[in-house]
């Protein structure tokens, strides 16, 4: 080992929390290390997450609607759903997934205050961390870090949660084959994803979730609207369940479960635990610092700061919400702190999230029964994604949208919406709220015609002409 070298800024993780926030840093001219002990920039999100779940759900998404074919007056040779060549779907993730993160890696090294090193990073007092790379090992004095480690799948205490063929998300995404049968324990975002896009490819799906309703904190009309589509799929869902056990061999197995009292189990060849992550602490070297934390995450305060002063954490090693553009939007907040500059902190009654399902679910802003229980007097303007000109023409006319707003000065706080192509209404949706954006300026932006974002002026106009407003 060398002596001791010295950054202004060390960034422990290069995800979503760590690169962009390194990369604003040095642009500013700040002497950065960014050090990375995965497989390249990107972390979770590129590699386990975001992009890959985005990637499988394309290729599923576009098979369900060549199946589709005669709807829009295309006479195929069959009516079979095209045959998944899963080795070609897993290069062309591959392919995806190296082009990103070599594009990360070019956009760091272009830095000339920047250092990206690939090893493990693990702080060894409240300004100094040890680096390890694989064939030796750096001491490294900051003035300021931002840890931004990310999380891990939970893995559940359970009997049998550890046998082969027995998978975590991240497992998931490397499976080399589309299970005839799979079970997903867990109801949330990554569950849900994950089970349309199997059931897509042609696996017979089951989805096991302990709370009383899938995808939780999500609007509970739209999650409602889901499930009963995820039936009209075939995939069988059971709420309110306890698993028990595990069993079975690598290819085949059982999972025991209780309902409602009673003893219930469901084969597959493939059983899946998606049920949650959390903050990944483990070997961050967090105890030669006052760095304080539980099972939720890093303690921060207001500016990101933990219990140490000068060292930062952002995204999912913080905890709730745990999506990239949050974790982005922290971390940038940090360094435009760190430069001085007036830092724009992400607030969660501002976020937007987009749920990959078929189709897709988006959210800007508070739900109804949120807003309510922060004590606001709102109301929801509705509108029918079956009257839309749009949804019609496409793929999804189905679905719902749904804006809350406050009933004093009709200000909008929360849009969600039900139908394939929400992901790309969320940009309007979280400027809006963002904004404080009101039901008549909502109705009387001019929105093009014929688009799915005309859904927000006809729902805003409609409820500002009904009796209640
Ligand atoms: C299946 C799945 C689908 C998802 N889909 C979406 C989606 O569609 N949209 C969305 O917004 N979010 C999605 N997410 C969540 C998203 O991936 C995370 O919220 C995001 O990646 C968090 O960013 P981060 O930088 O905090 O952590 P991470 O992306 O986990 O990055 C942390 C990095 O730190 C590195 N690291 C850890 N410890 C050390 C150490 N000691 N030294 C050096 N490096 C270290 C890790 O290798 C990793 O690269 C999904 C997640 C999963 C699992």
């Amino acid at each position: 080992m060398s002596g001791r070298e010295n950054v202004d800024v060390l960034v422990i993780g290069g995800g979503p929390g760590g690169t962009p926030a390194a990369l604003a840093l040095a642009r500013a001219g700040k002497r950065v290390m960014l050090v990375e002990s995965g497989r390249g920039l990107g972390g979770t999100c590129l590699f386990e997450g975001c992009i890959p779940s985005k990637i499988f759900r394309e290729t599923a998404a576009r098979r369900r609607e060549i199946s589709r074919a005669g709807d829009f007056g295309l006479r195929m040779a069959s009516r079979e759903a095209p045959e998944v060549d899963w080795a070609a779907v897993q290069a062309r993730r591959h392919k995806i997934l190296s082009a990103r993160a070599q594009g990360a890696l070019m956009r760091a090294q272009a830095m000339p205050t920047l250092e990206v090193v690939f090893g493990h990073a693990r702080l060894t007092g409240p300004r100094e961390a040890l680096v390890e790379l694989s064939d030796t090992q750096r001491r490294v004095g900051f003035s300021h870090a931002i840890l931004a480690t990310g999380s891990v799948p939970n893995r559940l205490p359970l009997p049998g949660a550890s046998l082969p063929g027995v998978l975590d998300s991240e497992q998931l995404i490397e499976i080399g084959f589309v299970p005839d049968s799979l079970a997903l324990i867990g109801g949330g975002p990554i569950g849900i994803e994950m089970a349309q896009i199997f059931a897509m490819l042609g696996s017979r799906v089951t989805v096991l979730e302990a709370q009383e309703r899938i995808l939780t904190p999500v609007d509970a009309v739209l999650a409602g609207r889901l499930l009963e589509r995820l039936a009209a799929d075939g995939i069988a869902v059971h709420t309110n369940v306890g698993i028990t056990a595990i069993e079975g061999t690598m290819d085949q197995h059982t999972v025991r479960f209780e309902k409602e009292g009673e003893a219930n189990e469901i084969t597959a060849d493939v059983v899946a635990i998606v049920a949650g992550r959390h903050p990944n602490v483990a070997g961050l070297g967090l105890e030669a610092t006052a760095v304080a934390y539980d099972r939720n995450g890093v303690r921060v305060d207001e500016t990101l700061q933990t219990d140490e002063s000068g060292i930062y954490a952002t995204g999912d090693l913080v905890g709730h919400p745990m999506f990239a553009h949050w974790a982005t939007a922290q971390g940038l907040a940090v360094a435009r702190y760190l430069l001085g500059h007036q830092a724009d902190y992400p607030e969660p009654r501002f976020n937007s999230a987009v749920i990959f399902s078929y189709p897709e679910l988006g959210m800007a802003g508070l739900t109804d029964e949120a807003a309510r229980s922060e004590g606001m007097d709102v109301d929801v303007a509705e509108y029918d994604y079956r009257e839309d000109a749009r949804a019609q023409i496409g793929a999804g006319a189905s679905g719902l949208l749904r804006i809350v707003y406050r009933r004093n000065d009709l200000r909008v706080v929360g849009i969600h919406a039900l139908v394939e192509g929400a992901a790309d209404l969320m940009g309007e949706a979280a400027l809006a709220i963002r904004t404080g954006v009101t039901l008549p300026q909502l109705a009387s932006a001019i929105h093009p015609h014929p688009t799915l974002t005309e859904s927000f002026g006809l729902a805003a106009g409609a409820a500002l002409t009904s009796e209640s407003v």
